[in-house]
């Protein structure tokens, strides 16, 4: 097989990789890097030509791994494009309000070329998705010589890795992936068979989590601070990413309700793509065996409608779940942050990852006290209000993706989706423990035989 990682650098960057299997051609995944924006963003498409792909297979459906498929479904009139249980109705939601952001940045950024597509072509898109069954394997191919396979992947909901089968070699993408369960969503559920070629994630890569902590002991940290402020008349604002962190952050609130440790009446404030998608799981995720979002993590759950105005606390005192999770400019976070800071009874509670130069690790990384700026509110506050961060990654811990890697013995391991340290990591671990596999960080854009 021949393959190319079409990310534009070695990084987490936009997830895209193209596959040859003899005549058939292959993309998983094609994503828009969360960091830039216009062409840049996109990975090299430009290498596929037109209507060169035979099958298109997104993993999930957040945007560094889907936020170009509008492009290359158009491109590719005749792909199939295949997604994993649950995952196709998240990607056209999520492209829907990717290209409603674009139309704003294009005022805000002068972007002459967004958006890079419109409603009409995610409408078209939208009706060509196949659903992917769990563990059902389809034939591709004259003589149905590929066959593929998609299996949960925990992550999000309806995440889901990719094994593909070409002449008795098997190939596994792992998309992102996580192995623990939470009320809400299985850990993954990978293939046992040995692997020929495993392309795998390494987000985590570069970090490990301290002695003694694990997945639930933070969300346990999480709901008990939470707890704390609410006891003591504040409001916490949680900034979060709108597709998975969202509905975890809910569901962790009502779990906290219904042990008594928060009041079953704190009000609880959303908004935008997060309160959305949580509303429609609420009543579609009963179908779903991997993943579920119940009724009752809604309860008490109301939109936001009161004016959020720079340093003046908000009169509704509760809890602030909103976008987004890094607490970008010109999101609800970010003014909600302007609002609460001041104020020493408020906190606010960071659950994701925060890139180094956003307002959110700017934010954690500020002393107690000092100036905070926020320069597109024209604001500075004092940062008097408690700052935390809680590690709920829905990213499995390197241990784990290191203890899946070894167990599966592949021949050859593609390492990607992290940073370089990242892959580093992972590549010495694995030629310590494993000296005869086959170990590669791929050149964007450069095609290998595999
Ligand atoms: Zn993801
Ligand atoms: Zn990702």
């Amino acid at each position: 097989m021949l393959y190319t990682d079409l990310n534009t650098e070695i990084d987490v960057g936009a997830s895209a990789h193209h596959v040859r299997f003899g005549p058939l051609n292959v993309l998983v995944d094609c994503g828009m890097h969360p960091k830039l924006m216009g062409y840049e963003a996109l990975p090299k498409l430009d290498m596929l030509g037109r209507g060169t792909l035979d099958i298109v297979a997104i993993t999930h459906a957040h945007l560094d791994h889907c936020g170009a498929l509008p492009l290359v479904a158009e491109a590719n009139p005749n792909a199939h494009i295949l997604a994993g249980e649950g995952s196709g109705e998240l990607i056209v939601r999520m492209l829907r309000n990717s290209r409603s952001v674009m139309g704003k940045q294009k005022a805000e950024y002068g972007i002459k070329e967004y958006p890079l597509y419109d409603y009409s072509s995610i409408d078209s898109l939208s009706r060509r998705i196949e659903t992917m069954t769990n563990s059902y394997e389809r034939s591709f191919g004259e003589d149905g010589e590929l066959k593929i396979s998609f299996y949960p992947a925990g992550h999000v909901f309806g995440a889901s890795g990719v094994l593909m089968e070409h002449r008795q070699r098997k190939v596994f993408f792992t998309g992102d992936m996580c192995f623990h369960s939470t009320t809400m969503i299985r850990g993954a559920d990978f293939p046992k068979c040995r692997l020929d070629t495993l392309v795998v994630e390494t987000t985590r890569g570069s970090y490990d989590r301290p002695e003694g902590q694990t997945r639930q002991s933070e969300a346990k940290r999480f709901m008990e601070s939470l707890a704390k402020i609410i006891a003591e008349g504040g409001s916490v604002l949680v900034p979060c990413f709108a597709l998975g962190r969202t509905q975890e952050v809910f569901n962790l609130i009502h779990i906290a309700k219904a042990s008594g440790m928060i009041a079953w009446d704190c009000p609880v404030y959303s908004s935008g793509l997060g309160l959305d998608i949580a509303e429609t799981l609420a009543e579609t995720t009963r179908k779903y065996t991997q993943f579920h979002f119940g009724k009752s993590c809604l309860e008490g759950v109301v939109p936001l409608r009161e004016e959020i105005i720079p340093g003046r606390d908000f009169d509704n005192k509760g809890i602030y779940v909103l976008g987004s999770g890094m607490m970008t400019p010109n999101t609800p976070s970010y003014a909600a942050a302007a609002a609460l800071i001041e104020h020493k009874a408020n906190a606010i509670y960071f659950v994701g990852y925060a890139d180094p130069d956003t307002p959110a690790a700017r934010l954690i990384s500020c002393p107690k006290n000092a100036d905070f700026a926020f320069p597109e509110l024209s604001y500075v506050g004092k940062a008097n209000c408690r700052v935390a961060k809680f590690d709920l990654s829905s990213h499995a811990d390197r241990s784990e993706v290191l203890r899946f890697i070894l167990d599966r013995d592949p021949r050859c391991v593609v390492l990607t989706h992290g940073s370089y340290e990242s892959r580093e990591w992972f590549m010495y671990e694995i030629m310590e423990i494993s000296p005869k596999t086959q170990v590669i960080i791929p050149e964007p854009g450069e095609e290998m035989e595999l």
